[in-house]
């Protein structure tokens, strides 16, 4: 059946509910690399249409998503392949530069940064202008780039499910923990592993945010301008992100 759908925004879209397709950009632009069977053929208009009309939904992708439901209860959330989430990036890369007045600095961290060719999912770190709070972001990501927020954690952590495809991840983190926490959200845990041994050796305990000082349990006081500084204040030499990883 092919129709025409109305969108948030206001635009019309034709999609048709036999071939899976849509005139929307991001159909265009993404959905239309897999096939019929894959549910990452499905653009937002064409989800919004099949959750409302269930019964029009291809018995092929009824019986994915099973499958998918069943993997998901496993375990982590099956990866996908890097070039999936670029569009993703970059989209939430711009939203985030628009709020320059509340966001003072962000990164996409984790597998993505480390450009891994396979990933689960998207985490970013931010950390916030002085007196400045996350709502008109989550807002927008939620109204208008139509993201489901499903879960908050005690304002500082904040995740969005992205079109059913992809999950978000955001760290709110104090600017002056923001290199540690680069760090930390970057990984990989073996690498984060020889680092607390590294600072273990040197008299302090690297946590997700601080470096202790064994001797005085207390915050080391510096604050790190960057990754590279943080790796020659443990003696070590710099490894950018991507060799951040045994795998
Ligand atoms: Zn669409």
């Amino acid at each position: 059946m092919i129709t025409k759908i109305t969108s948030d925004s206001g635009n019309e879209y034709t999609i048709n509910t036999e071939e899976l397709t849509c005139d929307c950009p991001n159909w265009r632009y993404r959905c239309h690399n897999f096939g019929k069977s894959d549910d990452r053929r499905l653009c937002k208009h064409l989800i919004a249409y099949f959750n409302d009309h269930p019964e029009l939904k291809p018995i092929s992708l009824i019986q994915k998503d099973k499958l998918l439901d069943a993997a998901t209860e496993i375990n982590s959330r099956p990866k996908q392949l890097r070039v999936m989430f670029d569009a993703f990036v970059s989209e939430i890369n711009s939203a985030l530069k628009q709020f320059s007045d509340v966001v003072d600095k962000f990164e996409v961290c984790d597998e993505y940064r480390r450009l891994c060719s396979k990933i689960s999912d998207l985490h970013y770190v931010v950390s916030l202008k002085p007196d400045k709070n996350f709502d008109s972001v989550i807002q927008y990501f939620t109204n208008i780039l139509t993201y489901n927020l499903t879960r908050t954690l005690e304002d500082k952590t904040y995740v969005f499910n992205i079109y059913g495809l992809a999950e978000l991840t955001v760290h709110i983190v104090s600017p002056k923990s923001w290199v540690l926490s680069l760090i930390h959200y970057t990984g990989d845990k073996t690498e984060l592993l020889n680092l607390r041994n590294r600072a273990n050796q040197l008299g302090y305990t690297l946590t997700s945010s601080e470096l202790i000082v064994n001797s005085t349990n207390r915050p080391k006081d510096i604050i790190f301008e960057s990754e590279q500084q943080f790796y020659e204040f443990l003696q070590l030499p710099y490894k950018q992100p991507w060799l951040r990883t045994n795998e």
